[in-house]
């Protein structure tokens, strides 16, 4: 399967554009540097998780954060 547009996207951590691709592993994220800081920033706020740093959008508890 063959995507004819490539996505680029810019890391959340330092502004690094990046390509939006299955080959990043680190996405959103340009490196596994920035990803674990900004996992480690909001980390500290909330319950660790379990070495899954998964982003999703939906709310799994469905509690708000506010
Ligand atoms: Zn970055």
């Amino acid at each position: 399967m063959i995507q004819s547009k490539t996505k680029y996207i810019n890391c959340p951590n330092c502004q690094t554009q990046i390509e939006w691709s299955d080959a990043n592993k680190h996405r959103p994220f340009c490196s596994k540097r920035c990803q674990l800081i900004d996992f480690g920033e909001w980390a500290t706020e909330k319950k660790s998780i379990a070495g899954e740093p998964t982003y999703t959008d939906e709310d799994e508890n469905g509690e708000l954060l506010q």
